[in-house]
């Protein structure tokens, strides 16, 4: 009989790192199993004290949650009675949740081009696009870099607009040292794995006042209104939008890190900068996000790859990280490019800014759990690849 055949040495393993991982602590998952043995399941008690924390985390502003973010903007706009016949204004560099629920109140989306450098809406070009039907805006703090809220609100103001702030990713950002939720008109926050805390799905939407806070409630599970021991009302059409508390609980054990979340976050997007200034890695043109440490909370460091230089599409970029164990994201695809909104009338080069940084956008690995040593792998890893492929 033949000898085996010898066996290939084990290569060393090396953890695969994703984009993004939540951090739940052992005290949370207990937390969790008291609610799952307490008998009350759904909405009750661990929600109200989400609600009220949240509340008291935004300055006193009413606060209510919901399953999901996107929930959260749509019934923004139906409290703010935007539907048929009226425009809302936002960024096509977006997750198609923040103009899909503008279409989902019966109103149409008016896409703005982005600022390339903060690769927000540029607020330069929002005026232009104001007509006699906008009634809203949607400004988005891609990566949790906050839109300047001063010239936002200030416009908003002056053409008698609602703004849905979508603050999905910027939960523990700050604007002039008042954090985002704290101050403005709607805010809308997201708890998805993804983001900054966690909810597993879920959001927060912060409002002005009790009535619109009771709108809220109402659009949130069937219009119901409830009063005494056996008084129902039903006034308006409501969808079932309502949190769970099991989700608030792992919230509630959330809520209270983010601070610390945030500054490890700091600290991971302080490394990338160091690291990708090394002449090697700067010699590769990448695209880097602002050097803002005081008002993100870096929900995503984010680098446009220079499509002119390389020789390899983004996602062969990807893929080669993919295999040296480094997981990438790509957040976002321009919006108006879907072929749902290509229907709708939009094009390629409607907005050329956006589509340029859109093509070539890459998600790096951060979350908290991460350390520098990882930071400094993704950091080697991409260099060697894109090194590779650049143009003669
Ligand atoms: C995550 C996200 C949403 C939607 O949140 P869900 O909780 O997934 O519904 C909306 N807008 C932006 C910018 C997001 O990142």
């Amino acid at each position: 009989m033949p000898a085996p055949a010898p066996v290939a040495p084990v290569k060393p393993a090396v953890p695969y790192l994703p984009f993004t991982r939540p951090t739940i602590d052992d005290a949370t998952v207990a937390g969790v199993a008291d609610v799952l043995r307490s008998g009350w399941i759904t909405s009750g008690p661990n929600v109200k004290e989400l609600e009220a924390k949240l509340s008291v985390y935004c300055g006193g502003r009413p606060v209510r949650v919901f399953n999901s973010g996107t929930c959260t903007m749509e019934i923004a706009l139906r409290i703010a009675g935007v539907g048929p016949g009226h425009e809302v204004i936002t960024t096509p560099l977006s997750w198609v949740a923040t103009s899909n629920v503008v279409l989902e109140v019966g109103a149409r989306p008016v896409f703005v081009d982005i600022d390339p450098v903060t690769r927000n809406i540029d607020l330069d070009r929002v005026e232009a696009a104001i007509g006699p039907a906008t009634r809203a805006i949607i400004p988005v703090d891609l990566a949790g870099l906050p839109v300047d809220r001063d010239r936002l609100h200030a416009i908003a103001k002056k053409h008698n607009l609602r703004v849905v702030e979508d603050a999905a990713q910027s939960f523990g950002s700050t604007w002039n040292g008042k954090k985002i939720g704290a101050c403005g008109d709607f805010v809308s926050f997201s708890f998805h794995p993804n983001k900054n805390i966690t909810t597993i799905e879920g959001g927060a939407l912060v409002v002005n006042d009790e009535r619109e806070a009771k709108l809220a409630e109402q659009y949130r599970l069937q219009g119901v209104v409830r009063s005494g021991f056996d008084g129902m009302e039903v006034e308006l059409v409501g969808g079932k939008f309502n949190l769970t508390d099991v989700a608030a609980r792992v919230g509630l054990g959330q809520l209270p890190r983010i601070g610390e979340f945030n500054e490890q976050r700091r600290e991971l997007a302080r490394a990338y900068f160091e690291l990708l200034d090394a002449p090697t890695a700067k010699a590769l043109g990448l695209g880097l996000p602002p050097r803002d440490f005081t008002s993100t909370n870096w929900h995503m460091f984010q680098v446009v790859l220079p499509e002119e230089r390389l020789a390899l599409k983004r996602a062969e970029v990807m893929a080669q990280l993919h295999a040296a164990g480094i997981g990438t994201g790509v957040h976002y695809p321009a919006i108006h490019l879907f072929a749902l909104y290509r229907r709708l009338g939009w094009k390629d080069g409607d907005f050329p800014q956006a589509e340029k940084v859109c093509r070539n956008i890459l998600t790096l690995p951060l979350f908290p759990a991460m350390t520098r040593a990882d930071v400094v792998r993704v950091v080697d890893e991409l260099t060697a690849v894109l090194s590779a492929a650049l143009k003669a």
